[in-house]
């Protein structure tokens, strides 16, 4: 079986490798006259990357530029290591994450602390970027890929304070990194049902931001989304506009339930409910595939909530 797959207008996706699984993540080439990689993954993704350069037939030192969504290590971790590899390539970066890049023992440090000895296999190496390499892009600045293609920067916090969604008039499509939620892959491939989840991680989820920045996405009109976490999907719009219910769902329903309650299994029960719900009513028949990806991202997220709840009340 192939690793990439072409998505037309020049757009292959190549799979990452996160927390040690294959098609959790995905990387998208865009090959005009430059040459453009959005997402590198961890470290761990490098040799699954390097492979499907080889299929595309793309050598290292024809990457023109690898474009990073923001600095969480499952986006960007293996950056450094990457851009070692393509001698020609110009790192993009959000500027609020460029000095992590060119400076990553902060990242290290954290990633150490949360995953202890689990550290080495999951993100090693974090290797810095020469400052002279890196580009910030700021909110509205354009790439020229060449071949009348123009791409778009938009600031866009909300999952971070560090992020950036690429725009493609092109494919009218955009790459969304985590800013337009997670897509279940597996349940579309299966039952042909579209669904998102925001990512309300922690630590700089701020309901009203992430929903300012959902409602910017919708009015760009995108037909695709390209989502970092997995894969290409259609009807952007629609797609959007369920995030953005599901925004609100964690900023305010969610938010009280644990100011009220202060029980994290009880706020599992709650959004369970209500997610498995919103999948019916979808139409999703039987058992919902990756069960387990939806538990641990509903856990995810309810870091994100109380750390948001914990913040309200310091004031
Ligand atoms: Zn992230």
């Amino acid at each position: 079986m192939p690793l990439t797959e072409s998505l037309g207008h020049n757009i292959f996706q190549i799979p990452l490798v996160d927390l040690k699984t294959i098609y959790r993540s995905t990387g998208y080439i865009i090959k005009e006259e430059k040459t453009i990689l959005v997402e590198t993954g961890a470290a761990p993704s490098n040799s699954v990357i390097q492979a499907s350069l080889e299929e595309l037939n793309i050598q290292l030192g024809q990457i023109d530029y690898i474009a990073v969504t923001h600095i969480h290590l499952d986006h960007a971790g293996g950056a450094g290591l990457l851009m070692e590899q393509c001698p020609n390539a110009t790192l993009l970066v959000h500027q609020r994450g460029a000095k992590h890049m060119a400076d990553p023992e902060k990242l290290i440090a954290g990633a150490r602390q949360v995953y202890g000895d689990l550290f080495d296999q999951l993100f090693n190496p974090i290797l810095p970027v020469s400052e002279e390499r890196i580009k910030v892009m700021e909110d509205g600045d354009t790439l020229d890929l060449g071949n009348n293609r123009v791409l778009t920067f938009l600031d866009t916090p909300g999952h971070a304070f560090h992020h950036f969604v690429i725009d493609d008039p092109v494919s009218k499509g955009i790459f969304s990194g985590d800013n337009a939620g997670m897509f279940f892959r597996q349940l579309y491939d299966d039952q042909g049902i579209s669904f998102c989840l925001p990512v309300t991680a922690p630590t700089q989820f701020v309901p009203e931001i992430m929903e300012k920045t959902t409602d910017r996405l919708i009015n760009l009109h995108p037909e695709k989304i390209y989502f970092t976490h997995y894969g290409m999907a259609e009807n952007g719009v629609a797609l959007l506009q369920q995030a953005k219910k599901l925004v609100c769902f964690f900023g305010n329903d969610c938010a009280k339930h644990y100011q009220k309650e202060r029980s994290f299994e009880k706020l599992f029960v709650f959004i369970k409910e209500r997610l498995y719900s919103e999948l019916a009513a979808l139409g999703v028949k039987g058992d919902i595939p990756e069960k387990e990806t939806l538990d641990n991202d509903i856990m995810l997220n309810i870091q994100g909530v109380i750390a948001y709840v914990e913040k309200l009340e310091r004031g």
